[in-house]
């Protein structure tokens, strides 16, 4: 097997040399386990988070051990009563191309018409906390004004298109020119951060929808949460999903110097991690995946080839080099 480890927990943004491809022969498969090889792998913003050495919500990761991640893949010999040669699957044995695990800790795909790797974005886990955001933590209702961060990745793009359909007026921030294009053609009006500052981005919000928004969905932290806070309405949810453009801050991050609009909207702003509401995503797989596979939803991926390309695939999400699911194809 080969795979991907660290050997040291990096500051700021990870040089590509943190990421070793190591290789080792796999143990004999064990009763109860499966042995699967990976066709997909996932990378997602919250593995900089499991890089620092220190527990979170999720235990980290073990320096020399081999990364983990969201992957699908075909198992290639099962000493699990449960799955045979052949059968599709979705696990965390992922930054590898063959992964053996308990059988406890895999889980069959689900038959929806649409490409396998749409169940580690649009119908997986990204998929699952655009809605448990809007749905669960904002408490979305039909004609609210919605803005959005990152509204152009796996979680945001979800996210525009649930908000969308609730007929208020929505916003997305992104970064380049063919994201807000992508925006802009789901009736989503698409505002451009780069080279703003709060305040601009802030004006160019209002200028977008000079109502304000009942419901921000948060991906991005800093400058983007200031200018969200200056275009609440009254009685305003935020469901904070990720703050993105943090994840690398070696330092203390700067706060938003308006948090008394939180007072002033009498706003609430509350976090949430999707792994405690996944209780919804077999709901969410069963309402969405139809929609999905007769193209209802949009979804859009950015895919790096080859193993090797992992931790460069995952570096580009901190430079918005993906435009929907950034995934590796093996
Ligand atoms: P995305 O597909 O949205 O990829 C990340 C995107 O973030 C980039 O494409 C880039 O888009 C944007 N970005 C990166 N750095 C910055 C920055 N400094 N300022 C502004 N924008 C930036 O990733 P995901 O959809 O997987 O995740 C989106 C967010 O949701 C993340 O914050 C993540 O941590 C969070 N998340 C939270 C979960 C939870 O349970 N709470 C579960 C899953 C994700 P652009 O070109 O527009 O800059």
């Amino acid at each position: 097997s080969r795979y991907f480890t660290i050997h040291d927990h990096p500051q700021g943004l990870p040089d590509r040399e943190l990421f070793k491809l190591e290789e080792s022969d796999l143990p004999e498969l064990q009763d109860g386990e499966v042995r699967i090889r990976n066709t997909w792998l996932s990378v997602d913003p919250y593995m900089r988070g499991r890089m620092d050495g220190v527990t979170t919500y999720i235990e980290p990761f073990e320096l020399g051990k081999p990364l983990e991640g969201a992957a699908v893949g075909e198992v290639i010999e099962s000493r699990d009563s449960r799955f045979k040669e052949g059968d599709k699957v979705r696990h965390m044995g992922g930054w590898r191309d063959i992964a053996q695990l308990p059988g406890n800790q895999v889980e069959s795909l689900p038959d929806f018409d649409v490409p396998e790797q749409a169940y580690l974005g649009v119908l997986g886990m990204p998929g699952t906390t655009a809605w448990v955001g809007l749905n669960i933590i904002a408490e979305i209702k039909e004609g609210d004004n919605v803005l959005v961060s990152a509204a152009s990745g796996a979680v945001g793009s979800l996210a525009v298109q649930l908000a969308k359909a609730k007929g208020g007026t929505v916003v997305g921030i992104a970064g380049d020119q063919k994201k807000l294009d992508w925006l802009e053609s789901k009736g989503i009006k698409a505002v451009s951060y780069k080279g703003k500052d709060a305040r601009q981005l802030s004006e160019d919000i209002k200028n977008a929808c000079p109502e304000g928004f009942d419901v921000y969905y948060e991906n991005v932290g800093g400058d983007c949460l200031e200018a969200a806070l200056n275009n609440l309405k009254v009685g305003a949810r935020i469901a904070v999903c990720g703050m993105i453009s943090r994840y690398n801050d070696e330092g203390p991050s700067a706060g938003p110097s308006n948090l008394a609009m939180i007072l002033i909207r009498r706003a609430r702003m509350q976090g949430f991690i999707v792994f405690d509401h996944w209780q919804h995503h077999t709901d969410f797989i069963n309402e969405f995946g139809p929609k999905v596979a007769k193209g209802e939803i949009d979804y859009q991926e950015t895919v790096e080839e080859g193993l090797e390309k992992t931790p460069d695939a995952f570096l580009k999400l901190f430079e918005g080099g993906n435009q929907g699911k950034m995934l590796v194809k093996l």
